[in-house]
């Protein structure tokens, strides 16, 4: 077969930012990572050992929390919550439409409808007032409202404080989904420690990432952490006696020792995340385009630096050009994939907000391992591109 034609740029394009680039933390972190994983082969326990106790313990004392369970996947985590707490066919569960679309899948993995809210367009998060209305005011036709789970979505904190109060005195349950917020601040609280529990993934992209899947769930409930311990592993306290009804969702010996070489550098990424963020910050100041909010008393971990554009595809076509890579979180909102649209009841407000945003949303290349020329190219990019 012939070779197919080859065409050569005249000129060298300029060197490219990826938006994310999971080798670089592995290489940074090679030598305790390598030892961490040989530990482990050579050990003879593979699943649910020593390193997941300990990944536990370690991540229930960064949350200062009673109880840490470590898990196969964010997904899970969140599955988990809900079992744990008795949520399930008959029940209703709100959440927004704005996020992964595993919160969503979560809810209906126990057999909970879901109730898609929609969000503050500030910060993407869950508008409060709208779940205020439907916890006074439940949509007609639909099972009593159960649990809520708020999404810390991008690294910036809910504006918790009104929905724990709403969600308190209506006797709902509150699961945070900390998927994109390990570490951020609500008035100088971790999210995680408002609700009931909360579900981190622990996804490679994430701002705490394994080298393949895992989650935890992190709780002060130290019957819900013990009822949900037996859950993950076919519902045993007793080796091959289920005493209820569970699922296999463990956390591997290899991910729970990989993150605990990790878990240590977690603030001081986070803290990277900031400073790259402010360095993009001060490159949009004065432009037609504001940089990400930060509303009240929070600390943003930055998962992503989503900025908003009209003219969305062509900006980060034009970013392209000085090399800077982009991506869209997420191109398309939950009820409006082909599983779920016609069929998922949404809030009074219609998710009108949600719809917006997921045509201007972008975002930008943020994690730590950014080199400062990097970031400089990207901030070089953003004075000459908005303007
Ligand atoms: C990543 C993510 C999840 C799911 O985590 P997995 O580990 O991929 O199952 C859930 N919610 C949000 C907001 C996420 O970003």
């Amino acid at each position: 077969m012939d070779a197919p034609a080859m065409t050569v740029p005249v000129t060298a394009p300029p060197a490219t930012v990826p938006q994310a680039d999971l080798g670089a933390a592995y290489r940074a972190q090679r030598p305790a990572i390598d030892a961490a994983v040989e530990r482990v082969l050579t050990s003879g326990w593979y699943i649910l050992g020593g390193e997941c106790a300990a990944f536990e313990r370690e991540y229930a004392q960064w949350m200062g929390q009673k109880r840490a369970i470590g898990c196969a996947n964010g997904t899970d985590a969140l599955m988990l919550i809900l079992r744990g707490l008795g949520i399930g066919p008959g029940m209703t569960v709100a959440t927004v439409s704005h996020t992964a679309v595993a919160t969503v899948a979560a809810i209906e993995m126990v057999g909970a409808t879901p109730l898609l809210l929609d969000i503050d367009p500030d910060t993407f998060t869950m508008d409060p007032d709208e779940l205020v209305a439907v916890l006074e005011d439940p949509p007609p036709g639909l099972p009593p409202i159960r649990a809520v789970i708020p999404v810390h979505l991008y690294g910036h904190p809910c504006d918790l404080t009104p929905m724990m109060a709403a969600c308190r005195a209506a006797g709902v349950a509150v699961i945070e989904d900390c998927a994109q917020a390990h570490g951020a601040l609500l008035g100088g609280t971790k999210v995680g420690r408002f609700g009931d529990a909360a579900a981190f993934s622990l996804y490679p992209t994430k701002n705490l990432g394994a080298l393949g899947d895992a989650g935890v769930l992190s709780t002060d409930d130290e019957e819900l952490a013990e009822r949900i311990a037996a859950i993950r592993q076919y519902g045993w306290k007793r080796r091959y006696m289920s005493d209820a009804v569970g699922v296999n969702s463990r956390l591997d010996e290899m991910q729970a020792a990989i993150l605990r070489v990790r878990l240590p550098l977690l603030n001081a990424a986070n803290a990277r995340r900031r400073q790259i963020a402010a360095a993009y910050d001060a490159a949009l100041a004065g432009g037609p385009i504001a940089p990400p909010v930060r509303q009240g008393d929070v600390e943003h971990v930055y998962h992503q630096y989503v900025i908003r554009s009209t003219e969305r595809d062509a900006l980060s076509e034009r970013l392209r050009t000085h090399g800077v890579a982009t991506a869209i979180h997420y191109p398309a909102a939950v009820h409006q994939q082909d599983a779920y649209r016609d069929r998922t009841p949404l809030g009074p407000a219609a998710c009108a907000e949600t719809e917006l945003a997921v045509r201007e949303v972008l975002s930008l290349p943020i994690f730590p391992e950014l080199t400062d020329a990097q970031v400089e190219q990207v901030c070089a990019a953003l004075r000459q591109e908005v303007r």
